[in-house]
């Protein structure tokens, strides 16, 4: 058998390395059109300035010498794949390094082609001092430049998770970065209300940011260049774009294959294509979303090594199915972590989901040992079966080894009464008795069997007014003088001194009570409820709302 592998990183590389792991006779040949093969990719913001990685071979994992070696597998780079003739199952290169062309025939194709850096058509956009970060060839770039040129101030344009990695290693070599991002938040798969807290974080940290602006022309000027926004414009040493990516598919769409509207190549649960001899795998495909069961498409590293090895495994005679993505993602900005998987807010909204959300703020570690800084977690969930669809957790320590464990829980089919019944690891330095995930559950748990009703703060405004509802807040001194917040309309009434004051409140009244974080707020509602009162309470405390009152615009 003879297999052709077109692309040779993430997808790429398993593929071939599993299949000669399955089929020691069959020919594997893998075509990569840039210099590399089996390369960190996720590493490369960390390798900018040379600051944490000193030198790009370090971000190699195989090298074509290797593949010969270890795996006598024949990883061809600089050869670009021009097409595919489906009817005569072959393949045209083109050999950079010579210019010359070759017909390369297969019994089976497997595309793992990924995606390339969306560069929009704005004036400008090719100018010396613009870049993008997606292989080993730009960081080099990137690097020589801000050398070269001394760059003190760079305008990254987007604000996702690539965007938010560089403007940490940038930052770290003392370049003052400003963030241009189109949407009204950063981090797209993340909810607004999460991701503000990291857009307080990082413009706490000397970040400029601007939200819901785009550029729409970069002009070459002696202080270097002016980035022009719709209305405003920034001087800049240096221009990363980082505004999404589109799927390498051009081969596939000329050869005929299935694509979809946005054109990532449709493949079935065998990462097979409309080709029975062609798969594709990672961030070229469309596939399912585990927990939904709609199409789609996320570039992810993690999904792309999956699919490879379940495409090698097809090919190679085992049936091997892929079950979804599921989206699960980490980012490090500076010191805070930020995780998510699943489904988010925005999506089950979208999709018409029957969902509930809680949000939940939980020390990482035993409260008396140090360094445990709340993580804030927000859950998505089906109601009425209180099954978990997705989460989002923004903190510092703890953040990643949560957001793992409840992947793999929704991996599982888990409910929040499953959640509650973990036995997960503990130690001071580590968690605590009741673990975060824990706790989650069992918040879950008392809104399904309404022992707790929470309103969120948007909704706050729509609520009745002073004369028809209470509102109460229930901070005890110890956490008033943390937050220092106050919030107009709200009555001061310590947890403590609760009990005592229930008799002045007017039962007839909605109550609605806010603390720090939610959990003051909770024990309140547990007395006032078993007192016959109809009291909910503000999800998220009022540190949640201040967060949300950031609107990004920092001095730079
Ligand atoms: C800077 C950066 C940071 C990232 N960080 C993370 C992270 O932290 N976590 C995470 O999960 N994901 C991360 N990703 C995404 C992750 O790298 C991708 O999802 C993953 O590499 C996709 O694998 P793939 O095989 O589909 O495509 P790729 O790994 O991109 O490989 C595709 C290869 O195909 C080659 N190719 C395309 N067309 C042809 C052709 N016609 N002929 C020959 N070769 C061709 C390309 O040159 C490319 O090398 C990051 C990506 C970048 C760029």
């Amino acid at each position: 058998m003879k297999v052709l592998i077109i692309g040779g990183v993430a997808g790429g590389a398993t593929a071939a390395a599993r299949l000669r792991r399955l089929d020691e006779k069959a020919e594997i040949i893998m075509f990569e059109k840039g210099p590399h093969v089996s390369y960190g990719a996720c590493g490369l913001p960390y390798f900018l300035g040379h600051r944490l990685i000193d030198d790009e071979n370090k971000l190699i994992v195989r090298t074509p010498e290797k593949f010969i070696k270890r795996n006598n597998i024949d990883a061809r780079v600089n050869n670009k794949v021009m097409s595919i003739d489906r009817d005569k199952k072959s393949v045209e290169v083109e050999d950079l390094n010579t210019g010359k062309k070759y017909h390369e025939s297969y019994d089976k194709l497997l595309i793992s082609t990924g995606s390339t850096p969306f560069r929009p058509k704005i004036s400008g956009i090719d100018l010396d001092g613009v870049f993008t970060l997606w292989d080993i060839p730009d960081a080099l770039k990137i690097n020589t430049y801000i050398k070269e040129k001394k760059v003190k101030r760079v305008v990254i344009v987007g604000g996702g998770a690539i965007g938010l990695e560089t403007t940490e290693n940038l930052a770290e070599l003392g370049i003052a970065v400003t963030i241009v991002e189109l949407s009204d938040h950063l981090i797209a798969p993340i909810d607004s209300d999460m991701a503000v807290q990291v857009l307080k974080y990082v413009s706490e940290k000397g970040i400029r940011v601007i939200l819901g602006d785009g550029v729409t022309a970069i002009e070459k000027i002696d202080a270097g260049f002016s980035v022009k926004l719709k209305e405003s414009a920034i001087e800049t040493d240096m221009i990363i774009m980082s505004v999404g990516a589109r799927p390498q598919s051009e081969l596939a769409k000329e050869a005929g294959l299935l694509v979809n509207e946005r054109g990532f190549i449709k493949t079935d649960r065998y990462m097979r294509t409309s080709d029975p001899d062609i798969y594709a795998v990672g961030d070229v495909t469309e596939v399912k979303n585990f927990i939904t069961g709609q199409p789609a498409s996320v570039a992810l590293a993690g999904p792309a090594n999956k699919q490879g090895r379940i495409a090698a495994d097809n090919i190679a005679g085992i049936t091997s199915r892929y079950g979804g993505i599921q989206g699960t993602g980490v980012l490090k900005i500076f010191d805070m972590t930020v995780a998510f998987t699943g489904v988010s807010e925005k999506e089950a909204t979208r999709l018409g989901l029957k969902y509930d959300k809680v949000l939940v703020y939980h020390s990482p570690n035993a409260g008396y040992y140090p360094g445990g800084l709340e993580m804030a977690m927000k859950i998505v969930f089906e109601v009425p079966s209180g099954r978990i669809l997705g989460t989002q957790i923004v903190g510092y320590k703890g953040v990643d080894k949560r957001c793992d464990v409840l992947a793999a829980s929704i991996r599982l089919g888990a409910t929040a009464h499953d959640l509650t019944e973990l036995e997960l690891a503990y130690s001071p330095p580590f968690g605590t008795p009741r673990d975060a995930v824990n706790t989650v559950g069992y918040v879950i748990e008392n809104i399904l069997t309404n022992k707790l009703k929470n309103v969120e703060w948007s909704s706050v405004e729509e609520l009745p007014g002073e004369e028809e509802a209470i509102f109460i807040d229930v901070r005890g001194e110890g956490d008033y003088s943390v937050s220092k917040i106050k919030i107009d309309g709200f009555e001061r009434i310590p947890l403590e001194e609760l009990r005592g004051k229930l008799s002045q409140l007017d039962k007839k009244k909605p109550i609605y009570v806010h603390c720090n974080n939610g959990k003051e707020g909770y024990f309140a509602s547990c007395i006032m409820k078993q007192e016959g009162f109809d009291v909910s309470n503000i999800d998220g405390g009022c540190l949640f709302r201040d967060c949300s009152l950031c609107d990004g615009e920092t001095k730079a």
